[in-house]
């Protein structure tokens, strides 16, 4: 890249300022870490980009190589980091009562976990207030299925096609794409066609594609079921938002037939799409049981379920636990970022920020035929490439080589969906326009030299 800079002559995008000097870093090379992950660490990981940087420090919507390179982290730790790489008063939060106790357990009493119970069930209309803490979203997705199944004395579980919810084994039944599923018994799960609103049949007829829940519960169940699990905007899946209409419709056949409605919330949630603190919300819809992860704890590990007390009596007097669910030190990080939420607004710059930065994906789509699609609310972006507009054929190469030049200039991206063709763009929910411009100026010169 740095050569063909010298050769041409539109200028580099630059990086906006940031008044942040890193730590002097004195530990092990990028090559050294390399290897240790290759010896010692399990090779079932992603590989994004050729050479994997390696991070070291930072700072709100900011990360630095070992090098003290600043980059600019538009994926946010997979739509994790909401308030910003280490924000003091998180890591407030987190160093104080690391400092007091670490762990208890939900046999005691602790007041951060309590505190962060009432705060956090604060957040939900209706009836939604009873919270099981966990410590990530398979988990949070697996009690919710747990607690259905139980509530309704069913089996039998409906999810989307292209969803993902976890990775043991009920969430994996639950998660619709091949590449996240393995050849291991994942009973009970019915999986209906995705409204998908770019690839779908239906377009952007949600009652139509909802029809199908309907179809399955006619002939793939006794008529009543337990559950259906659907996130409102699929991450993982390519930042899809599920057709209008839809989800009304497919709650209330759920409830005719007996089963409840979990919302998956896990990358929607805590005020990522900008309109709403919780993705559903945009739906209409008040789901039965919403589950949580990634946002809740800012990159501290945690998750939760929410529930209403009806709902929730199914686990009473039986021998349920978590160990580490609500730990003291992550519960006092997610009462730290409702906090932080709230104090600097960032549901609102989330929805400010993330229309101007849709907006200007949408203008690079004009100038460039491999655009197939923008997409998503708030933070929460999609870019799908594709060969041919009219076929939609995938261009994976070309997704990939996008991300590993805008690495190169300073930018990180995430990308997914079925074929790995659409950039995922989850920031931190302090991104700033002149962050969102240095990042589309960043796509759009790549994509000028493709
Ligand atoms: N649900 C959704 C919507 C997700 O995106 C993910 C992870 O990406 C999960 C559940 C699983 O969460 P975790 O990786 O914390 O187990």
């Amino acid at each position: 890249l740095s050569q063909q800079l010298q050769e041409n002559e539109s200028p580099l995008p630059k990086m906006p300022p940031f008044d942040y000097t890193p730590p002097p870093y004195s530990g092990p090379s990028a090559e050294e870490i390399l290897s240790k992950r290759l010896q010692f660490l399990s090779p079932a990981v992603f590989h994004f980009f050729k050479n994997p940087l390696s991070l070291v420090d930072g700072k709100m919507q900011y990360l630095f190589d070992e090098k003290g390179r600043r980059y600019l982290d538009a994926f946010g730790g997979i739509a994790t980091v909401c308030c910003g790489h280490c924000h003091p008063h998180v890591v407030d939060a987190v160093v104080n009562q690391t400092k007091r106790l670490q762990h208890s357990t939900i046999l005691y009493l602790n007041p951060a976990i309590a505190e962060f119970a009432e705060a956090l069930a604060a957040k939900f209309p209706g009836d939604l207030k009873v919270v099981f803490f966990t410590n990530s979203g398979t988990e949070a997705n697996e009690l919710a299925l747990l607690m259905a199944r139980l509530y309704t004395g069913c089996h039998d579980v409906i999810s989307i096609r292209n969803g993902y919810h976890g990775n043991a084994a009920g969430t994996m039944g639950a998660t619709a794409q091949s590449s996240y599923k393995f050849n291991v018994v994942q009973s009970g799960v019915h999986h209906a066609q995705n409204p998908d609103q770019y690839r779908g049949v239906f377009g952007s007829d949600g009652l139509k594609y909802a029809r199908d829940v309907d179809d399955i519960i006619t002939y793939g169940t006794s008529g009543h079921v337990a559950a259906f699990i659907a996130e409102a905007i699929q991450g993982v899946g390519g930042i899809m938002e599920l057709a209008p209409g839809y989800l009304p419709a497919v709650y209330s056949s759920i409830r005719k037939a007996g089963g409840l409605c979990i919302a998956d919330e896990v990358q929607s949630g805590f005020a990522r799409t900008g309109s709403h603190f919780w993705g559903f919300e945009a739906h209409g819809v008040v789901p039965d049981i919403v589950t949580m992860a990634k946002g809740i704890g800012n990159g501290i590990p945690l998750g939760a379920v929410v529930t209403t007390p009806e709902i929730a009596k199914v686990l009473a007097h039986r021998s349920y636990f978590n160990t580490f669910g609500g730990n003291p030190v992550s519960t006092a990080a997610g009462l730290a970022v409702l906090q932080v939420l709230e104090k600097e607004n960032l549901q609102q710059n989330a929805l400010t920020v993330g229309s101007y930065l849709k907006e200007r994906l949408t203008s690079l789509k004009d100038k460039y035929e491999i655009i197939g699609d923008v997409r998503g609310r708030g933070l929460m972006l999609g870019v799908e490439l594709v060969k041919d507009r009219q076929l939609k054929t995938p261009a994976k190469v070309e997704t990939l080589h996008v991300m590993d030049q805008m690495k190169e200039m300073g930018i990180l991206i995430g990308k997914g969906g079925f074929f790995g063709n659409v950039f995922r763009i989850t920031p931190p929910l302090c991104f700033t326009k002149d962050d969102a411009d240095f990042l589309v100026d960043g796509m759009d010169y790549t994509l000028s030299k493709m």
